[in-house]
């Protein structure tokens, strides 16, 4: 979920590629519910990424979160990540459009897809054809079992009435470590184009999201049986 530290980056980032992940993920401005909670390393986050992925070849990506700030994470990483709440903080979008910069746009939590097919415009509109659409789940009807409803049937919704490639995360989808498995393989047989999933060196201990990280080993775990999937189905991976 977030940068901690060059040494946290760093493992995860080997961990991850050692499993045949392509994109590392790391959020170095965090939204995050309680203004007490962590926010991540800011600046010193976003260059923690930018030497993890220098040093080990993958594709980075870090959220940002308005859009004075599009300029500072665009230097630093290769792909935008706009979150949940943020998915209609227009200024950002336009923002984040002008850029020219590659742009994961995750659904809102209680977003139509008309929203989010809109929102996605407002990036678009700028001439900035490089957006990627993240399902992330919905608010769910009961909160006692998981962090959000995992919508499934939005990623061939998405696919039919846009063209652009659709990603899910079924770590917030769920918010919970062993759900996570089940709605990433869900995910794959969907059609989904890619999954982002969350996994800490020790869950344990994680400044956020420690809940719905993977260890290493159940996230390699993982990548063998989505090779395997993927297999099955005839799709890249
Ligand atoms: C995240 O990707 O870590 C995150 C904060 O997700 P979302 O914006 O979907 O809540
Ligand atoms: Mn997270």
């Amino acid at each position: 979920c977030a940068v901690e530290s060059y040494e946290q980056v760093r493992a995860s980032a080997d961990l991850v590629k050692a499993a045949g992940a392509t994109v590392l993920r790391g959020g170095a401005c965090k939204p995050r519910t309680s203004p007490y909670s962590f926010h991540g390393l800011a600046e010193e986050g976003l260059k923690i990424m930018q030497q993890v992925g220098r040093e080990t070849g993958l594709v980075t990506i870090s959220e940002v979160m308005s859009a004075d700030m599009v300029g500072l994470v665009g230097d630093h990483v290769d792909i935008l990540q706009i979150g949940a709440r943020s998915m209609q903080n227009f200024p950002l979008l336009i923002e984040a459009g002008k850029s020219g910069k590659p742009v994961f746009l995750k659904r809102g939590p209680s977003a139509t897809i008309d929203e989010f097919l809109l929102a996605a415009e407002y990036v678009l509109s700028q001439g900035n054809s490089k957006v990627i659409l993240c399902e992330r789940g919905v608010i769910p009807l009961d909160r006692s079992y998981v962090r959000n409803t995992f919508d499934i049937s939005a990623i061939p919704v998405l696919q039919e009435h846009s063209h652009l490639p659709v990603v899910a995360d079924p770590s917030h989808g769920t918010g919970v470590a062993r759900y996570v498995a089940p709605m990433a393989k869900a995910a794959m047989v969907s059609g989904a184009q890619g999954v982002m999933i969350e996994m800490h060196p020790n869950p344990k201990v994680a400044l956020s999201d420690g809940s719905q990280a993977l260890t290493p080993e159940q996230f390699s775990s993982l990548m063998n049986e989505l090779r395997g999937l993927a297999g099955y189905l005839g799709v890249k991976m």
